[in-house]
């Protein structure tokens, strides 16, 4: 069997094109434009290149968008004080810092400052505390576990009563998608397991595992014979493993590769992801559905 390979940027295009068109009704209905600010301290190419990223989509979906840039040493009062701006300012209803932040400055004192209900990322305690709680609580999923949740509801795998096993027990991957497909509502209800390094039979839990999602960093961690056939296997794994020459550009570019033996599993699962092209492409798609959300709860909206 040839697995059904669960492409996340075509996932991800269906998103947003759902998106415009909510974005669109918005605006002509209650005159609301979605507003997203992005904050990006220093210059540090990788930040900058998600920055960009996340500019270029909110554009393309016709947000009102703000890039606001801060030099390297900003202090954390000034920075504070950004924020508090931004959570006083009615045309943003999504704030985001993106993450390194310089030594010198507290990351969590600055994300704790984010008004909970303009946290698109979802990372805040009080968001973390609502998706803990469920149903109408639970406000902003953070983005990558919910893109996962996606990915798996739109490749039609039933997901009630599923067994759920996820490798990683991360605040921003596998605690959370542990949370959501835990949950009494649609696209989740499952019986969900999470194993980490000290789990004592990793390979026994995998096996059960209806749909596995994993995301534990380590090229080829879960080894075929781990896989039930017929199963949904997302790999959130990013792992570089090597450098090679871009085709389309010429220049050096990072060789990926997923927690997943990728060309076995696809010979024994009934989908899975790729590395990229997978989980990735949805993070950013998931943070304009949260801006939108925010949009819409700030302004009475159903
Ligand atoms: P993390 O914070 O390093 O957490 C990794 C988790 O995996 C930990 O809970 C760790 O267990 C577990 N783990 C590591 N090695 C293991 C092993 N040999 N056996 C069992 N469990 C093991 O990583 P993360 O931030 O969740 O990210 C995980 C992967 O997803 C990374 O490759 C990252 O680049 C990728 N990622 C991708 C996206 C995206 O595509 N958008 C977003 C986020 C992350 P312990 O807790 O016991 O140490």
């Amino acid at each position: 069997m040839t697995a059904k390979i669960i492409s996340g940027k075509e996932v991800a295009q269906q998103i947003r094109e759902e998106l415009k068109k909510e974005v669109a009704e918005m605006k002509e209905k209650h005159g609301v434009v979605p507003g997203l600010v992005t904050i990006l301290v220093g210059e540090d190419p990788a930040s900058i290149s998600y920055v960009t990223a996340k500019q270029k989509t909110s554009h393309e979906l016709d947000f009102h968008s703000i890039q606001d840039n801060q030099p390297p040493d900003v202090s954390e009062e000034a920075l504070l004080q950004l924020i508090d701006k931004y959570n006083n300012d009615p045309q943003i209803h999504g704030i985001l810092v993106q993450l390194p932040l310089p030594k010198h400055i507290d990351e969590k004192k600055v994300l704790n400052a984010i008004d909970p209900d303009k946290d698109v990322d979802g990372f805040h305690p009080v968001n973390v505390g609502r998706l803990m709680i469920g149903g109408d609580e639970a406000k902003f999923l953070p983005c990558t576990p919910a893109g996962i949740q996606e990915l798996i509801v739109r490749a039609g795998f039933e997901t009630s009563g599923a067994e759920v096993v996820v490798v990683g027990r991360s605040n921003i991957v596998g605690k959370p998608i542990a949370n959501i497909m835990l949950q009494k509502a649609a696209g989740a209800n499952a019986t969900v397991t999470i194993v980490h390094t000290r789990t004592k039979d990793m390979a026994a839990h995998c096996k059960r595992a209806d749909i596995l999602v994993v995301a534990a960093g380590v090229p080829d961690l879960v080894k075929p014979e781990w896989i039930k056939p017929g199963s949904c296997v997302i790999d959130v794994g990013v792992n570089r493993v090597g450098e090679k020459i871009s085709e389309k550009t010429g220049k050096k570019i990072a060789i990926l590769k997923g927690d997943v033996n990728f060309e076995a599993a696809k010979e024994i699962a009934g989908a899975i992801t790729p590395v990229p092209g997978g989980v990735g492409p949805m993070t950013i798609t998931m943070l304009m559905k949260n801006t939108v959300k925010a949009a819409k709860f700030a302004n009475n909206i159903q």
